[in-house]
């Protein structure tokens, strides 16, 4: 039996799918969806909606047939839709006496230290204030294409729940569950209730991005479930649309997918393990060992260095680890390879010569 009666912070993503028919957007979705996270609320949780539909809301007002893929298009159907979905939530929890509010990010706001403080902070009022944050990505100013996208929903939802240390991360999508081969090809496919470990096998029944329906794909929720576990976060994945969901996955009910949590980071790690890399710090393989036995980054063991980043940036150090450096791009490249009694010695004394910190350094497996 699964126990969620200690979970106090819970965030609910929603996918397009799921709030709306084939003729657009369901009220009568918004409406039990509101009438469960009150219940919610009375309860004393605290919760965190991730919405998505913006697009498809602002493609349908245009009366556009199908998907829309250009990218200014894009911008523009989720300057008209963002509205029109919070409108729709504005409604419904209204009528259930819940005030909900409107937080739009970006990639970026998450990956700089001073705008993700200052969206925590908000974020922290807001559910203080007994108000329901209703989270989206900022579609209208960010893309793929300047590289300030999350790219999916699922990725957005995990990184909000990691960032306000969300007990439970319901992903609510148009499949009951992960199943052990996909289940459209396979009638014998079995759903997987409980998921220890993201291994391979789980990763091949997954399948490919977007196989699976749902907008991400189940290969994104794979990639979010991890997100959100190395929070301390455990996950329920399961159909948006079948009746209470909500409030059966809250009373323990065995529907879904539930995915377990790992070893809890603490959440400056976790910020530099999910903040986007500025740049490329190489080093030798000696380097890589001493930086897994809690050393310093020094210059000695540096090889290369890619892009530009400023001093605070985070980059990666190889494939295998992300840092916040100590010193910036162009430093490094004059350091690089130096011992340090040489920098000291060539550049003076009070030259700082320690590339990152071990507390700085977080490797991207254990
Ligand atoms: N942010 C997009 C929207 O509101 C949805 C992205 C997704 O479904 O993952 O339309």
């Amino acid at each position: 039996m699964r126990n969620f009666s200690k979970s106090r912070r819970v965030v609910i993503k929603i996918g397009t799918s799921t709030l709306s028919t084939n003729d657009g957007v369901n009220p009568a979705y918004f409406v039990t969806l509101a009438e469960q996270v009150a219940a919610l609320r009375e309860s004393g949780r605290q919760v965190v909606i991730v919405t998505s539909g913006a697009i498809g809301m602002g493609a349908k007002r245009l009366k556009l047939a199908g998907p829309v893929v250009d990218m200014k298009l894009r911008q523009a159907c989720a300057a008209i839709g963002q509205p029109l979905l919070m409108h729709e939530y504005y409604k419904a929890f209204g009528e259930c006496g819940l005030i909900v509010s409107q937080v739009l990010l970006t990639a970026e706001v998450l990956s700089k230290r001073k705008t993700y403080l200052n969206l925590q902070n908000a974020v922290e009022t807001l559910l203080r204030l007994g108000v329901v944050p209703v989270v989206n990505e900022n579609d209208c100013v960010s893309t793929a294409e300047i590289g300030t996208a999350f790219g999916d929903n699922d990725k957005l939802s995990a990184l909000v729940a990691s960032k306000i240390d969300a007990d439970l991360l319901i992903m609510l999508t148009d499949i009951d569950a992960l199943y052990d081969k996909d289940p459209r090809q396979y009638p014998n496919a079995k759903p997987i209730r409980v998921v220890e470990d993201i291994t391979a096998d789980i990763e091949k029944a997954a399948g490919k991005k977007g196989s699976l329906h749902s907008t991400g794909g189940m290969k994104s929720k794979l990639a979010a479930a991890q997100i959100a576990a190395t929070a301390g976060c455990r996950i329920v994945l399961a159909h948006g649309q079948e009746p209470d969901i909500i409030t059966r996955i809250m009373a323990g009910e065995t529907v879904g997918t539930l995915f377990m949590p790992k070893g809890k980071l603490s959440n400056r790690n976790r910020w530099i393990l999910n903040s986007k890399p500025e740049g490329t710090v190489r080093v030798d393989a000696g380097a890589l060992e001493a930086l897994r036995k809690r050393k310093s980054l020094l210059p000695k063991g540096i090889t290369g260095i890619e892009g530009h980043f400023e001093v605070g940036a985070v980059v990666m150090i190889n494939d295998a680890a992300k840092a916040v450096v100590s010193l910036s791009a162009d430093e490094l490249r004059e350091l690089a390879g130096r011992h340090s009694a040489e920098i000291r010695d060539r550049l003076g004394q009070d030259r700082r010569d320690v590339a990152a910190l071990p507390e700085d350094i977080v490797f991207l497996t254990p």
